[in-house]
């Protein structure tokens, strides 16, 4: 090798460490050290570099985390050692049981527990061979899974390569146990998202972490912003370890996450004080959890100890009771959504589950009730989970008196009395008739929406009225009514009226990316909205874009390319694009910056904000030549504070960033009101 390609290699490696130790203090330690500029470029860098010298490329750069084209199914693949279940328990006493059993088996009386929280999540197995990580795998059965390699790659804490400290030495195979799970935060914004796309909302975290796991195509895993805490070995070839506390801590060491709350318990009383304290306490993670695990913390106790066909001797779940409750399923009613979609819900016997009451709860889908074996009049199971609207899981049949009647989705859609039918592989029943009135209210009211057009005064209430009065076929009917027409509402005054009139005539100059999400096209939310926006200058322009075009751009895709697509083909779309521009809507982009304010300064943002969502603000501050960041650095001019205070104000403070409020903001920008386009 020539001494510039030395030099080349040794480049590579170095901003490949750089890269790597960055990832661990982002993801893995939860406080980065470097700007997230810094990090871009070294990234780009790195890939320039690969790219130029492909024979410097490795699986473990930190650039592999994403790539190939979709898979057509998952491999199988065997465990090397069984991932066996865990006894369940409920209560204290049991874990008492539990506590006496492995005295007597180990006819001892000085055993010391490690206790952890119990993640509500996907089990998975990582193995690394020679500190690199070649294969990750679903539990499955159990002891076969599915290969999800790739998939797993895109979470960003799982480390490529594993950490070297001092003169630690890499086991030749090393095979890990851990927890895929989705934060709380991510599971809101992703069922959002989902809900605005007309896309069935998944139940709770643990389903969308698992939905998520088995993409086929990982750059959609990518997105999902999956996590995972390590939490056990499965094989180890070469180290010896004497307790699971130092296997704990081992894994820190090489660089995995583990899950910081565990606990080292002298004696079982020290146990269940952990778990009734998790118990509260749970609720402070932005992560769900579903119990504690209770592990024999000596691992040559737990090799005596052994484990049934089913599960080791040497642990027990201690599972919180569940936010369950027993009601009775009096009625199921069909909701018709924004793209169609028919949801059956159950309409139950008012029962109070923490603190509110509860009289209805998602059936899903006709699946899920078959699934279930659910009738009417069934004594059903419902579960509270976070802040998602209540489901029933589960039916006592026992309590069955003969009398219970099954339920059939209909046949023609409950509004309008439409075909419905079950499109390609989706589980949902949707209505046809594009003109469906429940339809087209769910279009009005996305329209006129905080992150679309951002009407004022047209709520719920208001849009039901004007559909149901026929004042409105469309959305782009809005511009078009009248005060006279308005006036004649049920408890509509003059002003009001004038208000609302004076709102729709504002909305007319709407950001791009917002008219476009505007539009209501299935499969662009908001994100791709802003993508959208990004490529083409007007509406027109779109319009006219072919799959090809559409299709390469990044984060874009078939689907969406194919609903834009038909979108703008269809008679709706074409009848509602001629009334808009009709009406004298902007529909192009003025050019970015309009005005030179805040050249050159950056800005972050933290926290909610009074007058303006995230979009906005960011919209604002780029339209005048400002530029955002997601992480304060040195080089961040300055912090926009919303409500609540957390990390970015932190660093902010020790980075002597100037910090303003939404207020100093508003004065800087003064010529220009909340909003940016009254
Ligand atoms: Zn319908």
């Amino acid at each position: 090798m020539s001494k510039d390609l030395k030099n080349v290699k040794s480049k590579i490696e170095s901003l490949r460490d750089e890269i790597r130790r960055h990832n661990h203090q982002y993801f893995v330690e939860n406080m980065p050290r470097i700007s997230d500029q810094a990090y871009d470029i070294s990234y780009k860098r790195l890939e320039e570099l690969e790219c130029k010298f492909p024979k410097f490329k490795t699986v473990d750069s930190p650039t592999q985390r994403v790539g190939g084209m979709p898979l057509d199914r998952f491999k199988t693949v065997k465990h090397n050692v069984p991932m066996l279940s865990m006894d369940n328990t409920y209560s204290e006493d049991e874990i008492r049981d539990f506590n006496r059993r492995v005295e007597k088996n180990l006819n001892s009386r000085d055993i010391d527990y490690l206790v952890e929280l119990k993640i509500d999540g996907l089990s998975v197995s990582l193995q690394y061979r020679d500190g690199v990580f070649t294969q990750g795998a679903t539990r499955g059965d159990g002891y076969r899974g599915d290969e999800v390699t790739r998939n797993l790659k895109t979470i960003r804490s799982i480390p490529l390569k594993l950490f070297t400290k001092g003169k630690l030495k890499f086991p030749k195979l090393l095979e890990m146990r851990g927890e895929v799970y989705l934060p709380q935060a991510v599971f809101s914004n992703l069922n959002k998202e989902r809900e605005k796309n007309g896309e069935a909302i998944f139940a709770n975290p643990r389903n969308a972490a698992a939905g998520s796991l088995k993409l086929l195509d990982s750059r959609q895993v990518l997105k999902r912003n999956l996590d995972i805490f390590i939490w056990g070995v499965g094989y180890c070839e070469g180290i010896a370890f004497k307790t699971h506390r130092d296997v704990l801590t081992y894994f820190k060491d090489i660089g995995l996450k583990v899950n910081p709350h565990y606990k080292f318990c002298q004696g079982i009383e020290d146990v269940i004080q952990y778990c009734r304290e998790w118990r509260d306490k749970k609720k402070t993670l932005d992560y769900d959890i579903d119990g504690i695990v209770v592990k024999v913390n000596s691992l040559k106790q737990q090799e005596r100890l052994g484990a049934t066909s089913k599960s080791p001797r040497w642990l027990i779940a201690y599972k919180f009771p569940s936010l369950r409750t027993e009601t009775v399923l009096k009625e199921i009613i069909i909701q018709v959504g924004r793209f169609g979609t028919l949801t059956p819900v159950a309409v139950v016997e008012p029962v109070s589950i923490t603190g509110s009451v509860v009289t209805r709860a998602s059936l899903h889908n006709e699946d899920q009730i078959k699934r279930m074996g659910v009738k009417i009049g069934d004594t059903v199971l419902i579960e509270k989970a976070g802040e998602i609207i209540p489901q029933v899981v589960e039916v006592i049949k026992d309590k069955r008196s003969g009398g219970e009647k099954a339920f059939k989705m209909p046949k023609s859609c409950p509004v309008c009395g439409g075909k419905v039918a079950r499109l390609d592989s989706e589980v949902a029943i949707r209505c046809l008739n594009q003109f469906c009135p429940a339809q087209i209210k769910n279009a009005v009211k996305q329209f006129a929406s905080r992150d679309a057009m951002n009407i004022e005064g047209i709520g719920e209430a208001l849009v039901e009225q004007l559909i149901d009065e026929k004042l409105i076929k469309d959305y782009a009917d809005l511009y078009f009514l009248r005060n006279e027409q308005l006036q004649k509402l049920e408890r509509m005054g003059v002003q009001s009226s004038a208000n609302i009139l004076e709102a729709i005539e504002m909305s007319k100059n709407p950001p791009l990316h917002c008219l476009i999400y505007a539009l209501g096209i299935r499969h662009v939310g908001v994100h791709t909205a802003e993508i959208l926006a990004d490529e083409f200058l007007s509406i027109k322009e779109l319009s006219k874009a072919g799959s090809q075009e559409l299709s390469v751009i990044e984060g874009v895709g078939p689907i969406v390319a194919e609903s834009v697509i038909s979108f703008f083909s269809s008679c709706y779309g074409k009848k509602v694009i001629e009334k808009l521009e009709k009406a004298g809507l902007n529909m192009g982009k003025k050019s970015r910056k309009t005005s030179d304010l805040l050249t050159g300064l950056k800005f972050v943002v933290t926290g909610t904000l009074k007058g303006y969502s995230r979009g906005e603000i960011e919209e604002i501050i780029k339209k005048y030549g400002g530029k955002i960041s997601s992480s304060v650095s040195s080089r961040t001019d300055f912090l926009i504070l919303g409500r609540d205070t957390g990390a970015k104000y932190k660093k902010a403070k020790e980075q002597n960033v100037k910090i303003i409020k939404e207020e100093d903001f508003n004065k800087m920008i003064k010529s220009i009101p909340p909003g940016g386009k009254k």
